[in-house]
C-alpha cells in the first residue's frame, strides 16, 4: 500500500520543547508598589482597577448599555455632540493610526505639524499608508508660528493636517491649538489631533475649535489602563471616512466595521471588554470630578511642582509660555544622565519617573491620579534625595517648602474666590 502520510521529518529525534520553571508574579515585581509619576502608565484608582478584573460577554445587552454610557461620557470629555465616537483596542497610537488610515490613502495630501517624537508618529503613519506628506518642523521648545502655518498651508493644499495638543517627549504645548485649526480649516483641510497626554488634563473643546478628529489613550490623563484607547471624528471626517472607494488595508482598524460594535451592537473584534470596563469607570470618576474641577486639579499641582523642582534648583526644560502642565520635563545636571536619575529614584525611592527619548531631560507626569498632593510630596521629596545620593547639588528643604508654599496659595486663593 502507497504511504499517503506526509514525512516528518523530526520523528527520528524528536526533541519536545521542555516545560519552563519561572517566577510567580510576586518574585517580579517589587514588594512595594513604585509610584508611577513618569509619562505613563500612570496609577489607576480603586474602581478602574475593580472593572478591570471583570470579565463579560462582549455583545448583549449589558456590553451594550456598558458602551453607550462610555459613548456619552466621551462625548463630554471631547466635548463635541458629533455621533462618531469609537473606542479601539490598543495603545493610543492604534487611536491615531485609525485617524490617519481611515482619513488617508496613496496620494491624500497630509501636512503634519511636528514638535517632536509623538507628532512624528503621525507624519510616519502617513508616510507608510502612501499619503504625500510634508512636514511643518517645529524647533524643540517652541510652537509653530502661524505665519509659516498659513504660508505652508497655502503652498501645500493639505486635505489632512495633524498636530499634537501636547508634546508629551519634549513637554511643549501647542497653546495656539485653537488658532492654528482655524486656519486649517479655513483651507479646506481635515484636521487630527492628538489629545493623547492632554485630554481631560486642560481645556480642548472639539466642536467649539472645529476639530475634525480627536484621538486619545487610557493610561495617561484618563487614569484608565494602557491597551483601550478612543477616537472621535467630526461630521466631515467621518463622511470622507465613509465614502471613501478603496477600504482601509488595516482590517482591524477600519472604523466602518468598529462602527459595527461601537454603534450597532454588532460583530467587529472581540472587544477587550475588561479594559472598557475600567475605561467606563475612569470617564465616570471625570463627569463625578466635572471637566472644570479636573482642569483645575492639574493646574495647581503640575505649578506646585514645577514650583518645587525650581526650588530644588533643577531647570525647568521647557520656557514657560509653552511648558506643558501634563508632563514637566526637568533638565538633568551635568555629570549625570537620564537613565542614572530614573534607575536610581526607582530603585531607591520607588517613584518612577521616565527620561525622553535621547533628550537630556526626565520628565514627571501630572496626569490623572497623578495630580494628588501626597504624590507630589512624595516625588520632590525622592527627586531631591536622589540628586544628593548622585552628589548633584539641590536644596531639599527649600523644595519641599516651595511644594507647599505653593499649594497653600492656591488654597487660599480657591477659597478667597469661593466666599
Ligand atoms: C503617550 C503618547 C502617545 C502614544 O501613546 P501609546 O499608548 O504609547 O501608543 C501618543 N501621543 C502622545 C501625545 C502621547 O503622550
Amino acid at each position: 500500500m502507497t504511504d499517503l502520510s506526509f514525512p516528518r521529518p523530526n520523528t527520528l529525534s524528536p526533541t519536545p520543547i521542555p516545560c519552563p520553571t519561572v517566577d510567580s508574579l510576586d518574585g517580579i515585581l517589587p514588594d512595594e508598589p513604585l509610584l508611577m509619576m513618569g509619562a505613563g502608565p500612570v496609577p489607576i484608582p480603586a474602581a478602574v482597577a475593580h472593572a478591570n478584573s471583570v470579565v463579560i460577554n462582549h455583545l448583549g445587552d449589558t456590553m451594550a448599555r456598558v458602551i453607550n454610557q462610555v459613548k456619552t461620557m466621551a462625548r463630554y470629555v471631547f466635548q463635541t455632540r458629533s455621533n462618531w465616537v469609537l473606542g479601539v483596542a490598543g495603545p493610543g497610537s492604534a487611536a491615531m493610526e485609525m485617524a490617519v488610515s481611515n482619513l488617508a490613502w496613496p496620494g491624500t495630501r497630509v501636512l503634519s505639524v511636528v514638535n517632536g517624537f509623538f507628532s512624528d508618529r503621525m507624519a510616519e503613519m502617513a508616510r507608510r499608508i502612501g499619503a504625500t506628506v510634508t512636514t511643518l518642523d517645529v524647533a524643540d521648545r517652541e510652537i509653530a508660528s502661524l505665519d509659516t502655518l498659513a504660508r505652508t498651508i497655502e503652498r501645500d493644499r493639505p486635505e489632512i493636517v495633524t498636530i499634537v495638543h501636547g508634546e508629551t517627549s519634549n513637554t511643549v504645548w501647542n497653546r495656539q491649538l485653537k488658532d492654528i485649526v482655524r486656519i486649517a480649516k479655513a483651507a479646506g483641510a481635515l484636521v487630527v489631533v492628538d489629545a493623547v497626554c492632554t485630554l481631560s488634563t486642560m481645556p480642548l473643546d472639539m466642536d467649539a475649535w472645529g476639530i475634525d478628529v480627536v484621538i486619545t489613550g487610557g493610561q495617561k490623563g484618563l487614569s484608565s489602563i494602557p491597551g483601550v484607547s478612543l477616537i472621535a471624528f467630526s461630521d466631515d471626517a467621518w463622511d470622507r471616512v465613509r465614502t471613501r472607494t478603496a477600504p482601509n488595508t488595516h482590517w482591524c482598524l477600519d472604523a466602518t466595521l468598529a462602527e459595527n460594535f461601537w454603534h450597532k451592537a454588532g460583530y467587529h473584534y472581540t472587544a477587550p471588554v475588561s479594559g472598557v470596563l475600567a475605561l467606563h469607570e475612569a470617564l465616570r470618576l471625570v463627569c463625578t470630578e466635572t471637566l472644570e474641577k479636573r482642569f483645575a486639579r492639574h493646574q495647581r499641582c503640575s505649578l506646585a511642582l514645577q514650583a518645587g523642582i525650581a526650588a530644588l534648583g533643577l531647570r525647568l526644560y521647557t520656557p514657560e509660555d509653552c511648558r506643558l502642565n501634563s508632563v514637566v520635563g526637568i533638565e538633568v545636571p551635568a555629570g549625570l544622565t537620564p537613565r542614572d536619575v530614573c534607575h536610581h529614584i526607582s530603585r531607591h525611592y520607588q517613584v518612577e519617573i521616565s527620561g525622553s527619548f535621547g533628550l537630556p531631560i526626565v520628565r514627571i507626569g501630572q496626569m490623572g491620579e497623578q495630580c494628588r498632593e501626597h504624590h507630589l510630596f512624595r516625588t520632590v521629596h525622592a527627586l531631591g534625595r536622589t540628586m544628593r545620593d548622585l552628589n548633584a547639588k539641590v536644596d531639599l528643604p527649600a523644595g519641599v517648602a516651595a511644594l507647599e508654599e505653593s499649594l497653600s496659595a492656591s488654597t487660599r486663593d480657591a477659597l478667597g474666590a469661593s466666599r
